[in-house]
This record gives structure tokens, C-alpha cells and sequence, in this order.
């Protein structure tokens, strides 16, 4: 089974984490009068740019900042 790291190349520049990552994205939702429903088999897009969280350490930055060959750069 893949990891984070080696399929998305995402990991916690602070911790090294990679399985407890967040990402906002945008996603299609099915609308009606009283509730949004996500769509089935939504695709879930993002870009460098988008916010992204490590929910082991607690850091907060853009998925760039995530990228795994920035942990450990000085
Ligand atoms: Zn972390």
C-alpha cells in the first residue's frame, strides 16, 4: 500500500508526518432548497497554493510547504 509521501509527495515540513495531512479543496456539491450534498465520486483538486494542515503536530501552511524534499531543509 502507497503512502502519502510516495503517492501525493506531501509530508509535515515540522513533523514528518504523512498520513495525518488535511487539505482545502474545492469539491462539486449537489444543491437543493435544504442541504448541499457532495456528489458521488467527487474529484477532489488542489494546488500548491491551497491551505493544508498536519493534524499531528498542529502546523498550518500551503500544500507547497509540504512538499517531502523540504523536511530536514535548513
Ligand atoms: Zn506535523
Amino acid at each position: 500500500m502507497s503512502t502519502v509521501r510516495e503517492l501525493y509527495r506531501l509530508a509535515c515540513p515540522e513533523c514528518g508526518e504523512d498520513d495525518r495531512l488535511q487539505i482545502l479543496v474545492e469539491t462539486m456539491v449537489d444543491l437543493s432548497p435544504d442541504v448541499t450534498t457532495e456528489v458521488d465520486n467527487p474529484i477532489h483538486e488542489w494546488r500548491e497554493g491551497n491551505y493544508c494542515a498536519c493534524q499531528a503536530c498542529g502546523h498550518e501552511a500551503t500544500v507547497s510547504d509540504f512538499d517531502f524534499i523540504e523536511v530536514g531543509a535548513s
